[in-house]
């Protein structure tokens, strides 16, 4: 007997026609590339995607077809994306942090017909362009007066939009149907495309929006600081519109004093971003003395929070913090780290071990942990392995066929992370499998012990990567970036990490650098690192020590 529901199909259009329906009037607001503050509403953004689309539509865009994105968060690149999901076609958000050359291979891959893009973003455009057989326009997200003289034959976004009015229906669209696509940086190898379905979208924010998950509501007035080219902007270009939250974009200003002024004069309720914009913003706190008191919650992502965030943020400053984990290839939330009713009564130490976990996965994800046998390891906070996950926003596959060895028989995608979960279900990532330190058959760490070195005051950031060592096969080295103006020794540093950690993990040495290198969705660049230190000898691996 079959159910006798209607089949609605889940569709990223209908998110748009609901919030302009239901959220008309709420405001879409910008810090446009242009300079000044842009303010609109969900009304009038799904009114300029409709125009988008039928634009789209007279340059001959088809199903299906793979239109890029290059570009800040703004009210423009949220048009695009429903414009050419609207059109039946495939947004396609290029990270501009990427090398250009990366970038072209990644267009050539997803075969982009036409590119939008921020002014900021000519140079590299005019760089690659005619190395991307498959592109036949560029449009500029600008006006006419503001485009300046170029190679590329780019049309003003403004002009080429008026060309068409919003008398437009929606191309219909199955809910399976691409909407999306998103290479991951390709931090392990070639970028790998993952396509996102309408229906993986719709389903994504559902999940995102509960109060257990991202808490986004009608209430809210959401600066999604994460870049819409990062991991399908988190999912919070669907999230908002909804539920009906105001949205705050950032635009192309993202240091420590533009964000705490966008968080102030628009009342920013919600944030989201990665953990070294927040310690730009709590560098720019601490620094002005300036306060943040609108913002309730933030989430942090993309890489382990440390502690110390946290705790500035919740005691310093009254913001509730979140810390996520997620991938590209989850759409990308895996788990959130939000209370239970078996956190009351917690005190302050036990309260935020507990936070630096990743968290619980919401209905919609399925995971585990299992050893490189595939044998399932015991949920004891302890046993770690490769992390899997199921779901449906997770990946069944990446464009093309690539790297199908993540794609097991049974519907698991193993993640390249490594992660032990403890009995109430709680997920604990320990490192990427490719960077974990294997010290005399052991594995040590790396980020438990980068986030107990940014606890000290006098440290900005650290990474730890393996080094090789005569008779442990691997030792951590500890690399840190000091405070500006501290005068922090080698001593002082493994000091305070003694009694902190089980004696084998303590770092076999520390050494001081300016900068570390990250990737372009804001993670240490462990690879890099290790390529420098690759001749690095570790004081106990001379034999005299
Ligand atoms: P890319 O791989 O392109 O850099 P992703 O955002 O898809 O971009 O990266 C996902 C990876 O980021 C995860 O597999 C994990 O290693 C890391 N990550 C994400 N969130 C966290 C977190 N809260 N703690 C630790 N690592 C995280």
């Amino acid at each position: 007997m079959l159910g006798l529901m209607q089949d609605w199909p889940l569709l990223c259009t209908k998110v748009i026609d609901h919030a302009a329906e239901h959220h008309g009037g709420r405001e879409v607001v910008s810090r446009s590339v242009e300079g000044p503050i842009h303010r609109t509403t969900y009304r009038d953004v799904r009114r300029r995607s409709l125009r988008l689309a039928k634009r789209l539509q007279r340059d001959g865009v088809k199903r299906g077809a793979r239109i890029a994105t290059l570009a800040w968060n703004t009210w423009r690149h949220l048009e695009c994306w429903y414009g050419i999901l609207g059109a039946g076609a495939v947004y396609h958000t290029l990270n501009p942090r990427l090398f250009p050359d990366q970038i072209a291979w990644i267009m050539n891959d997803a075969e982009d017909e036409i590119v939008f893009a921020d002014l900021t973003f000519l140079p590299i455009l005019e760089a690659i362009a005619p190395r991307v057989s498959s592109l036949r326009r560029v449009v500029v997200l600008t006006d006419a007066a503001h485009l300046p003289l170029n190679t590329l034959d780019a049309v003003p976004y403004e002009e080429w939009l008026a060309e068409a009015d919003e008398d437009f229906a929606w191309v219909p669209a199955e809910e399976r149907d691409a909407a999306g696509m998103c290479y991951t940086s390709g931090t392990t190898g070639m970028p790998k495309g993952v396509v996102y379905s309408h229906r993986s979208n719709v389903l994504h924010s559902m999940i995102a929006v509960q109060p257990d998950a991202m808490n986004i509501s009608a209430r809210d007035r959401v600066m999604p600081v994460v870049p819409l080219f990062h991991a399908n902007g988190w999912g919070i270009a669907f999230s908002c519109p909804m539920v009906g939250a105001a949205m705050i974009m950032p635009g192309p200003k993202m240091d420590g004093a533009s964000i705490h002024e966008l968080l102030t004069s628009e009342r920013v309720s919600f944030s989201a971003a990665v953990p070294t914009v927040w310690m730009m913003l709590l560098q720019h706190l601490q620094a002005t003395g300036g306060a943040v008191p609108d913002l309730k919650r933030v989430v942090i992502g993309g890489a382990a929070c440390p502690r110390v965030v946290c705790e500035a943020f919740e005691k310093r400053y009254g913001v509730e913090v979140v810390h996520a984990w997620g991938m590209t290839e989850l759409s990308p939330l895996g788990t959130l780290n939000v209370p239970t009713a078996d956190w009351e009564g917690l005190d302050d130490e036990a309260l935020y071990r507990l936070k630096e976990k990743q968290g619980r996965v919401p209905f919609g994800v399925e995971m585990k942990v299992t050893d490189d046998q595939g044998h399932d390891l015991p949920r004891d906070g302890r046993s770690f392995g490769r992390l899997k996950v199921r779901g449906p926003a997770v990946s069944s596959a990446y464009h093309k066929g690539a790297g199908a060895e993540a794609f097991e028989a049974d519907g698991w995608f193993d993640t390249g992370d490594v992660a032990h979960i403890d009995a109430s279900g709680t997920m604990q990532i320990t490192d990427r499998a490719k960077d974990v330190i294997k010290s005399g058959g052991e594995w040590i760490s790396t980020i438990e012990l980068e986030n107990l070195a940014v606890g000290h005051p006098d440290v900005t950031e650290a990474a730890v990567i393996g080094v090789p060592h005569p008779k442990w096969d691997e030792r951590p080295l500890l690399v840190v970036v000091p405070r500006e103006g501290a005068s922090l020794t080698r001593q002082a540093m493994l000091d305070y990490l003694s009694g902190r950690v089980a004696r084998w993990w303590m770092p076999d040495d520390v050494v001081f650098v300016e900068a570390i290198p990250h990737t372009a969705t804001g993670k240490i660049q462990k690879m890099e690192l290790r390529k420098s230190f690759a001749d690095y000898r570790l004081p106990s691996a001379d034999p005299v020590a």
